[in-house]
């Protein structure tokens, strides 16, 4: 009898239920305690004066397995209360420093379950969506401000996206397949089945899914929580998808498929592909995925960018006077990038020649030729720990104001290379 609900049409049934609970109380020795126990009553009740109601009367709003339910705005309290839990565990979280890939892991893993059980409840509305997403992205950058477009970060990481999780829709996935799934999936005789299909039949019937049985009731006055149903059908083109495939993942997958693959300037789109390849690289370290992305998405807080949204002051480089502060100014132009280049000729040497050495190499990861694979990949981390030292560099300078040497910066770069050996020696280990 823990955490059970019950439904009673009148007082009558209520008195019959109080009893038949203090029968199976004597049989059992278990005690229903009715102070703790709560009701709610729906429509017209006409309580008799002599006999109290033997339940706690509460007027608005009942909780049932940790969902409020009752009058209107029990699903926006819900939902309230959700994401106070949610702020609560971001907040904890932003205190680490993490990538933008690991804060991707973190709404996926930490964040997304804390939500997905109250939408099957109920939908969000779109100011929770609008709150989750603020959220979101608010813990990504680290500031109100975003840095690249959302719906970039959506895609997926070989379509230049950051896979971060949109929230919002998957919530919204997981009510639309509940409501799928148990209209026309289910067997007949489950109660949640029969009262979806009251109300959703006539909806399915406008996306014409032929389950129309007109012999069982329907009710043309849909509730608002079934209204964003078909919305979201439309919205993301799912009219032809077959009930067994209503699952959020699924969904997700197909709605992320939809997506278009980001291009990189003066690049060819079959390019841009090998490109993000190379960004999301399992041999990179998250912190290098992060770094060499966001220098082709535009995602660094470098002055070109600060000065456009009046953050900076200035938007040229600290380096050279009244030459615009852009990634490819700073990782390639500059002499200061070249100098460093020079500096690393020798080990430069086991992957690329120095002089056949171009932007898409340190950008993008295209170089010039066939060295093989291995060779590549060695030649593309070598590129990223140079572009770690130019930012480390860049950013001593401009908020330290110490100069690092090319000597300093070779020692840097060889010490994060020496990291990517660390890495690959416990790999093997693992795998040993
Ligand atoms: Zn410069």
């Amino acid at each position: 009898m823990d955490d059970v609900t019950i439904f009673c049409a009148d007082q009558r049934s209520v008195t019959a239920l109080v009893q038949t609970c203090e029968k199976f109380g004597k049989a059992s020795g278990a005690k229903v305690n009715c102070g703790k126990s709560e009701a709610m009553l729906f429509g017209e009740w006409h309580l008799a004066s002599s006999a109290p109601f033997p339940f706690t009367i509460k007027p608005d709003f009942i909780k049932i397995l940790g969902v409020w339910f009752g009058k209107e705005g029990a699903a926006l309290k819900s939902w309230e209360e959700r994401l106070a839990k949610v702020n609560t565990k971001i907040g904890l979280w932003s205190l680490r420093h993490l990538t933008i890939e690991g804060k991707a892991l973190v709404l996926r893993n930490e964040v997304l379950p804390v939500l997905q059980y109250t939408a099957q409840a109920w939908p969000p509305h779109v100011t929770v969506c609008r709150a989750i997403t603020r959220t979101v992205f608010r813990f990504i950058w680290g500031s109100k401000m975003d840095r690249v477009k959302r719906s970039v970060m959506y895609k997926e990481p070989r379509k230049g996206g950051k896979g971060v999780p949109d929230i919002p829709t998957l919530l919204r996935a997981a009510f639309v397949c509940d409501c799928v799934r148990r209209t026309l999936q289910q067997k007949n005789g489950s109660a949640g089945r029969s009262m979806s299909r009251l109300f959703l039949l006539p909806l399915w019937r406008g996306l014409s899914w032929d389950k129309w049985d007109s012999s069982i009731p329907y009710n043309w006055h849909t509730p608002w929580f079934y209204g964003g149903v078909v919305k979201f059908v439309r919205e993301h083109q799912l009219e032809g998808l077959k009930p067994d495939l209503w699952k959020p993942k699924t969904v997700h997958k197909l709605i992320r498929a939809q997506d278009s693959m980001e291009l990189v300037p003066g690049l060819a789109a079959a390019t841009a592909e090998t490109v993000w390849t190379n960004v999301a690289s399992a041999k990179l370290t998250n912190g290098h995925k992060d770094l060499s992305w966001m220098a082709i998405q535009g995602g660094l807080p470098l002055r070109s960018f600060m000065h456009a949204r009046n953050l900076c002051k200035t938007r040229y480089c600290p380096r050279c006077p009244f030459v615009e502060e852009t990634s490819s100014h700073l990782f390639w132009q500059c002499p200061f990038a070249q100098g460093l280049l020079d500096a690393l000729e020798l080990e430069l040497s086991d992957c690329v020649p120095r002089n056949r050495l171009t932007h898409c190499a340190v950008l993008y990861g295209l170089f010039p030729g066939n060295f093989g694979d291995e060779a590549t990949r060695e030649a593309w981390r070598l590129m990223n720990c140079f572009k770690d030292a130019i930012w480390l560099a860049r950013n001593r300078l401009i908020l330290k104001k110490e100069r690092m040497s090319f000597l300093d910066c070779r020692r840097l770069v060889h010490s994060l290379l020496r990291d990517y050996s660390i890495m690959d020696r416990s790999d093997q280990e693992e795998e040993d």
